[in-house]
Formats: structure tokens, C-alpha cells, sequence
């Protein structure tokens, strides 16, 4: 997939990073950032030593999405040797984030994380540093209690926007507005089966293409990521009757429901 994506440069009138997975939250991150008027630029990670078929389809992804809302998309290849494959890319989320907001002049005002409830706390704690490092960076600081006060009003903040919502909560109402869900139950990637304990689903990925172009990837469907979002989907649409006890019985507003 190297040579399937060359990065633009970063706008001058840029002002948040949104990142983006290919995920569904990293979706809803994308909208939200849209429905807020931010000028986003999303950046998207690629560390694929072992050429698993799932990163390639969450680059694709990734890049659709990134379209759909007319957002520029930059890619971070990473070329380092690894032994071990880190399965958590908040460490290169770290570096690269960092590298974007110091080596672009930017009015920055925020980087934008899908991170829902359920997610880590560790990988928010460890989101803490592209901040610091931008604050030491225009502080001429190593050390932060030298920070200057008008720096750091003007750092970018860290937005979790959805980390207060479960994932089949995020899937839920992305699923009720009809021209979002129609694009992301097609453009949204979580599939992820282990290479190294589940070889044989990494097969199961298949390469879409007409011609010689790529339209798609097709996912397992048996994997723990594949099986997670299932069991979102359900627990979405099993929420019917718990959201006409609520407010929504009495607004009763166009609820449109997944086809599972
Ligand atoms: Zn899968």
C-alpha cells in the first residue's frame, strides 16, 4: 500500500488533527469535527511489518472517510524495524501528532479522538504528551514549570467527544441519521484477526477489486473484532423499547434501525 497514497501538505488554514483508524468512531470523529466547523486535517497510521490484509483495508478505509467529508487525509508510514507488532498505535499517534503540530505553523486547536467508554484509560494518559512536547517545544522548556501562560492558552486541547458514549451508543446514532449510516455500515473497517493465533481468518480477507483497482475489502466476520461490532449492532437495536421509556416516546423522533 506504499505507493497507494501520497501526502498533501497540511492547509494553512488547518486548525485540528482528528485521527483516523478506519473505524467507526474514528468516524463519528470525522462528523463531529464536520457538524463543529473545524478545518481538520486526519491522519491516519500505517505499521504493517508483517503485511496483514487489515491494515491495508483500514488505510482504505480510512482515506474514504476522509473523503466523504472532504477532509485532507495524511498517512504516517512508519519504516522502523519491529520485531513485535504493536497492536496499540497510540505510540505512534505520540510522535506522529507531535511532529504535525510542531513542524506546521498552525492556529491548532484541537486533536480529536474517537476513544469511546469502554476504551482504554491508559492509551488517554499516554495521549497527554504530543501537548507537553508541543508546550516545551514553544516554551524553549525541558521542564514544564517553565511553561509561559500565554503558550500554553494557545495549545491544542485533546478531545475525547464521544468517551462518555459505549461503542454500540456511538453505533446507535450514527445509525439514525440515514445518509451517515448508509456510508459508514459500507466504509467502516474493525475487522482484525491475530496472525499469530488466527491465521486462518487473516485469509478470510479478501482484496475487492475491478480491474486493477482496489474497491474494497471483504472481512472475515468470525474475528473478536468482527464479533465486538456484532454484538453492537445487536445491543443497538435491542435498545428500542429501554429509548421509547425515555424522552424519545415523547418526541418521537424518525428512529431508523439497523439491518444487522
Ligand atoms: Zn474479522
Amino acid at each position: 500500500m506504499e505507493g497507494y497514497y501520497k501526502n498533501p501538505p497540511v492547509p494553512k488554514d488547518a486548525d485540528s488533527i482528528v485521527n483516523v483508524s478506519g473505524g467507526l468512531e474514528c468516524f463519528a470523529s470525522l462528523w463531529w469535527a464536520k457538524e463543529n466547523g473545524l478545518n481538520p486535517i486526519a491522519l491516519h497510521l500505517y505499521n504493517n511489518p508483517n503485511n496483514h490484509p487489515a491494515k491495508d483495508a483500514q488505510l482504505f478505509y480510512a482515506k474514504k472517510q476522509a473523503d466523504f467529508f472532504g477532509f485532507p487525509l495524511v498517512v504516517e508510514y512508519s519504516h522502523l524495524p519491529a520485531e513485535n507488532s504493536l497492536a496499540l498505535m497510540v505510540n505512534m499517534y505520540v510522535s506522529a501528532c507531535t511532529m504535525l503540530l510542531l513542524g506546521n505553523t498552525r492556529d491548532w486547536k484541537y486533536m480529536v479522538w474517537g476513544g469511546n467508554s469502554e476504551d482504554s484509560l491508559l492509551q488517554r494518559l499516554q495521549l497527554r504528551y504530543p501537548t507537553r512536547a508541543y508546550l516545551a517545544e514553544h516554551s524553549f522548556q525541558l521542564d514544564l514549570h517553565g511553561i509561559a501562560a500565554h503558550k500554553f492558552m494557545k495549545a491544542p486541547l485533546q478531545l475525547f467527544p464521544f468517551e462518555m458514549l459505549t461503542k454500540s451508543e456511538v453505533l446507535s446514532m450514527i445509525a439514525k441519521n440515514g445518509k451517515l449510516w448508509e456510508f459508514a455500515n459500507k466504509n467502516t473497517w474493525y475487522c482484525y484477526p491475530s496472525l499469530k493465533d488466527r491465521p486462518h481468518l487473516v485469509e478470510k480477507i479478501k482484496t475487492l477489486k475491478v480491474g486493477k483497482e482496489i474497491v474494497g475489502y471483504e472481512k472475515c466476520g468470525e474475528c473478536p473484532k468482527c464479533k465486538e461490532f456484532d454484538n453492537a449492532k445487536q445491543t443497538a437495536n435491542k435498545s428500542y423499547y429501554k429509548q421509547q421509556e425515555g424522552t424519545f416516546h415523547r418526541r418521537k423522533p424518525k428512529q431508523e434501525w439497523i439491518d444487522e
